[in-house]
């Protein structure tokens, strides 16, 4: 066996998430899935495509009119990847698995932050490479001192970002995006910066590779799973300039070939034509966010006000409980499943994961349950 997969757990979102099963009738908000159905637009593509065969294997970077959309998309939102810039990916994961698996040699240097999305780290250990984490502000921002000290202090190779951020919703402001291009424009790194949910960003949104000084460092990773609700269909894609590019695909090319092509296409009509599903899907999560933070905050629960993606990084320090045990403890008294913040690293220790991509219902049903566990420790 690989001796780095000691080091690797399944993760902490699926754990709690099997163990709804255990409880009759509990209410799982872990799970980061839109509960709104792919736009009916783009399934009677993917349909269409079927129906005309285009079922064998599409060119490894994929379909060139998905590239060039995607190219079009970016530069909208400020960023200018040119459509050779663009590799189609089996979903986020793929790419940032691919992108990492073509930058680091053993034992060099990732920057992650803490907490974060756990393929970082995981996949950073797989490969055999050394994570050192940086940690954030308060309210989950990015605190550029602590990426300034830990570049000084270790020789780091590459920097993760991720914005909107999964655990916390924290979103780049344009102050931190100005900081960040400051400390890095000189600096020989690579910056992955995942931006799964930017199509669920709140408020202006900002992201580094808006910086065209930079671009040539920034590996852009992003996907359809959340735009679209598309999961289980595993469309997504990162942007790199050479050399960075013409190397990934050699990961990318030997590990899936290409995305799946019906897919790809019902993505291109997305991309086309359903920007208002995105938007409507947007405005529902943002309304499902209020509810939540505000009833939190009536019982007690105190939650940094998310800015963009479907979670909130509820903070349970004052129970005197890890927040595995404030889980498991909601979870077979008072049947609701959140996410330990531990999931995401040791700095979610204190918080819990709660996703509210669920109905209204669910989640009135789900806040009124964890009102009658609060209460039950008083
Ligand atoms: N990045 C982040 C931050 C995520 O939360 C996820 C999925 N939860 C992904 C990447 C990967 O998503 P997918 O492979 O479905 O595109």
């Amino acid at each position: 066996m690989n001796h780095n997969l000691n080091a690797i757990e399944i993760s902490g979102i699926r754990k709690f998430y099997n163990k709804v099963r255990e409880v009759n009738g509990a209410i799982s908000l872990t799970l980061g899935q839109p509960d709104c159905p792919v736009p009916k637009g783009i399934k009677e593509e993917i349909v269409r495509a079927l129906e005309e065969n285009k079922t064998v294997y599409t060119p490894n970077a994929g379909i060139d009119s998905l590239r060039r959309e995607i190219s079009l998309y970016l530069k909208e939102r400020g960023i200018k990847y040119k459509e050779e810039d663009i590799c189609i990916t089996v979903g986020g994961s793929e790419g940032l698995y691919s992108v990492i698996s073509a930058l680091i040699n053993p034992k060099d240097k990732v920057l992650i932050p803490n907490p974060s999305y756990p393929a970082y780290e995981n996949i950073v250990k797989i490969l055999g490479g050394e994570v050192i984490n940086y940690s954030l502000k308060e309210n989950f921002t990015l605190d550029i001192k602590e990426i300034e000290k830990a570049l000084e202090e270790n020789n780091i190779k590459v920097l993760v970002l991720s914005f909107p951020t999964n655990p916390t919703g924290a979103i780049l402001s344009k102050k931190d995006r100005e900081d960040l291009f400051n400390l890095l424009k000189d600096k020989d790194i690579a910056i992955i910066t995942d931006e799964i949910y930017e199509a669920l960003c709140f408020e202006e949104y900002y992201s580094i590779a808006q910086k065209e000084e930079v671009l040539d460092k920034v590996i852009y990773v992003s996907g359809f799973s959340k735009m679209f609700s598309m999961t289980g269909l595993r469309v997504g894609y990162f942007c790199a300039k050479e050399p960075y590019m013409k190397n990934i695909m050699k990961v990318h090319q030997y590990n899936v070939s290409c995305a799946p092509s019906i897919a790809q296409y019902g993505v291109l009509y997305g991309l086309k034509h359903c920007k208002e599903d995105v938007k409507i899907m947007k405005e529902e999560f943002i309304r499902r966010k209020d509810y939540v933070v505000n009833k939190l905050r009536e019982i007690g629960i105190e939650s940094v006000d998310p800015k963009g993606a479907f979670y909130i990084f509820a903070d349970i320090r004052k129970f005197n409980l890890s927040s595995e045990d404030f889980c498991s403890k909601l979870l077979y008294k008072g049947k609701v499943a959140c996410v330990p913040g531990t999931a995401f690293g040791s700095r979610g220790e204190g918080f819990i994961r709660i996703s509210y991509c669920y109905s209204i219902e669910e989640l009135k049903k789900a806040l009124n349950r964890i009102e009658i566990f609060i209460n039950s420790f008083k």
